[in-house]
């Protein structure tokens, strides 16, 4: 083994070598007009709460990127970003001159901060102008157009992925390593949940189907399906769902509470609620030798989680700049996301698979 990769470290030694041995006129060109960027530039495109109270102080605190621009519908949030960001108005677009994104070096990257609805456009607008892309979770409304983001993004050499946050947060971290190393032996049973009780504009595109593509179980279940996912570190087979709605006036469109089932090739099985009317936010997961959770699992910061050994103890970090940061880097080193659009898509075959469950009454396969 140390024999094969020296000797395979040699032979790309002596590959590497012969070619700068001989660099061509355009090769010197390139590498002289291309300085590598040490930090880089990041765009928001969608300037409402998640951007301005999460993402764009989030930017303040980044090492390897900062905001350099904007992609906005509302000119009068043009002027606040700008002076708070000191963003230069040549970086500053709406929606129908973003194409001319293409030719503004200051922005690598763009972060799609949209109803999930408008994710699909903006991620594939943003790899055609020769953007890396960050889109935000639930990656679009279904399968079809997360395929057709990932396929837009590859044929664009561009990087893809998803704000999936919480795989950079220390709690989280800790229940990944305690579930797929089986600390506490095989995972038997996974109880997840999360929502909140919905009390906002009626008129939201939260609650609009075109828009949102579902109500709870996108906005907050994918949280679960995720949870679900990373702690056992396996992809479910099947689904069963039921759904219930106490407000269907406000749910004309969409899912309020919907109860799940997942069942896990190791023979775990998760139980989820995502709820537009139930404040929940927990992981706790069964595993043969104890039981370890997370009581508050997918919040910005103040979690609390709990083994067989006791409380949880890390320190409590800014999510989304640690999570912006390595993104940057693996543009910087051309390193693959931890977390990329196929991981993005997985989450919506689970959630077409509910979906489904909830027509049939009866099982799906994932
Ligand atoms: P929001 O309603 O606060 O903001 C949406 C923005 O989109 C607004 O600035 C609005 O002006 C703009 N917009 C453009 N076209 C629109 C249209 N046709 N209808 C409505 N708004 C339109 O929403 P948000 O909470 O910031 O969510 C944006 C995205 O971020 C969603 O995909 C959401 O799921 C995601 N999000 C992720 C997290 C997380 O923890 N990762 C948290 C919150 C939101």
């Amino acid at each position: 083994m140390g024999f094969k990769s020296s000797r395979r470290d040699f032979i790309k030694n002596i590959s590497i070598g012969a070619v700068s041995a001989a660099p061509t006129v355009s090769a010197i060109a390139a590498c002289a007009g291309k300085s590598k960027k040490d930090k880089l530039g990041i765009a928001l495109a969608g300037l409402g709460s998640y951007s301005s109270y999460q993402l764009g102080p989030a930017l303040l605190e980044t090492k390897y990127c900062y905001l350099s621009g904007i992609v906005t519908g509302t000119p009068a949030k043009e002027k606040t970003w700008a002076a708070k960001y000191k963003i230069p108005q040549k970086n500053i677009y709406n929606y129908q001159n973003f194409d001319s994104i293409a030719s503004n070096p200051d922005i690598d990257i763009l972060y799609v901060v949209l109803p999930i609805g408008m994710h699909k456009e903006f991620t594939i607008r943003a790899a055609q102008a020769g953007k890396h892309v960050i889109c935000e979770k639930p990656m679009a409304i279904n399968v079809k157009e997360c395929e057709e983001m990932i396929a837009a993004c590859k044929k664009a050499d561009r990087k893809l992925s998803i704000g999936y946050r919480l795989h950079f947060e220390p709690y989280t971290q800790e229940m990944i390593r305690l579930g797929q190393q089986k600390i506490y032996g095989r995972l038997m049973e996974i109880d997840c949940a999360n929502g909140f009780r919905y009390g906002g504009d009626p008129n939201a595109w939260r609650l609009k189907k075109s828009l949102a593509g579902g109500g709870g179980l996108m906005d907050m279940g994918v949280y679960c399906i995720q949870g679900a996912r990373y702690t056992t570190g396996e992809e479910p087979l099947y689904a069963s769902a039921r759904e219930e709605k106490t407000r269907p006036e406000l749910f004309k469109e969409v899912d309020e509470t919907i109860y799940f089932e997942l069942e896990f090739p190791s023979g775990c099985i998760a139980k989820g609620i995502s709820s537009y009317n139930m404040h929940l936010n927990h992981l706790k997961v069964k595993a043969e030798k104890g039981e370890f959770e997370l009581s508050d699992a997918y919040r910005y910061g103040g979690m609390n989680g709990r083994t067989p050994e006791g409380r949880m103890d890390f320190p409590q970090v800014n999510q989304q700049a640690r999570q912006m940061d390595d993104f940057a880097l693996c543009v910087l080193n051309n390193k693959t996301t931890r977390v990329p659009g196929e991981m993005g898509m997985m989450d919506m075959k689970v959630v077409e698979a509910i979906y489904r469950s909830i027509a049939s009454g009866k099982k799906e396969n994932v």
